[in-house]
């Protein structure tokens, strides 16, 4: 998408209350793309403008351009650390500084950017489930990926999983990958690095009551990176995951425009945004319903990053 698409997307959306709010919501258009434009890496608070940062394949914050028009960034990244999610058993990555417990493992990403593509083959993709755990919707996400033996990752968000353990538990057992989404759903752009420890550290630690399992990825609310934010996943050794592909189910556009974006715009290693929760999720799930057979079909896999 580029920069003046999301501009009008969030115009057409502010005012949206935050109880309703996701991921792409409730954040003046102008700051978010002033956000989305200016990379701010942790180390030595090196500010890159998104044009430097897509000539060193960082990928470029805010223009989310479909993976088959573009290299995919961190492609480059040897493989040969990977290990199955889940499969493993307890994986320390040099073990959370905040707390002494197994953290799950994935592929080796680096820890001090955005992640915006999974390495892999050519038709390896990550789909992503944002905002649950979620009661009504979570399950049906569950039973659509069960049904279609696909593994994906859920960003949760610490009081729901608080909420509902039970339903952390299940995805976790269920061998998807739960990512740290903030205690609170956050914006955590320009907050002070006590309270972004604080967001992360109160969700990893409602992740680890209910699965067991320190998560290795954190997903910002908003897509707001900072370099506070950048240096606590540091610390939690998480890596900083972002998306390629938004089909913006958050906005209920319609089952037919969430499958036809998210088809037009997936391609070699596109990470998939979609949402179990923050409100009526049931167009999402009808468009899962959809997408997976198709994406199956056309060859692609899934994997968790
Ligand atoms: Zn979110």
């Amino acid at each position: 998408m580029t920069v003046s698409g999301r501009t009008a997307m969030l115009a057409k959306h502010a005012g949206v209350p935050m109880a309703d709010s996701t991921c792409s919501e409730g954040i003046s258009p102008a700051t978010f793309v002033a956000r989305r434009r200016v990379l701010v890496l942790a180390t030595g608070g090196i500010t890159l403008t998104s044009a430097l940062a897509s000539r060193l394949g960082l990928g470029s914050p805010g223009d989310h351009a479909p993976a088959h028009r573009g290299v995919p960034a961190h492609h480059a990244v040897p493989a040969h650390h990977a290990v199955p999610a889940h499969r493993g058993g307890p994986a320390h990555r040099g073990g959370p500084a905040h707390r002494g417990g197994p953290a799950d493992a994935g592929r080796s990403y680096p820890l001090d950017r955005p992640l915006y593509y999974i390495n892999g083959t050519s038709k390896a993709i990550a789909l992503t489930i944002d905002d649950g755990p979620d009661p009504v919707y979570t399950p049906q996400v569950l039973r659509l990926l069960r049904q279609y033996n696909v593994t994906a990752t859920f960003s949760m968000i610490g009081i729901h999983v608080a909420a509902y353990p039970h339903l952390a538990r299940a995805v976790a057992e269920a061998g998807h990958r739960i990512a740290n989404h903030t205690w609170t759903h956050a914006d955590l752009a320009g907050r002070p690095a006590h309270r972004v420890h604080s967001e992360l550290a109160r969700a990893s630690h409602a992740i680890h009551a209910a699965t067991g399992v320190d998560p290795g990825l954190f997903r910002a609310p908003y897509g707001a990176w900072s370099a506070a934010v950048i240096k606590q996943c540091e610390h939690m050794r998480m890596v900083p995951l972002d998306w390629s592909v938004d089909p913006r189910d958050w906005a209920q556009p319609g089952v037919r425009s969430i499958v036809r974006n998210i088809m037009a715009d997936t391609g070699a290693g596109s990470i998939i945004l979609e949402h179990d929760g923050g409100g009526n999720r049931s167009q999402t799930v009808a468009a899962l319903r959809i997408v997976l057979p198709r994406l199956l079909h056309e060859g692609y896999h899934f994997e968790t990053p």
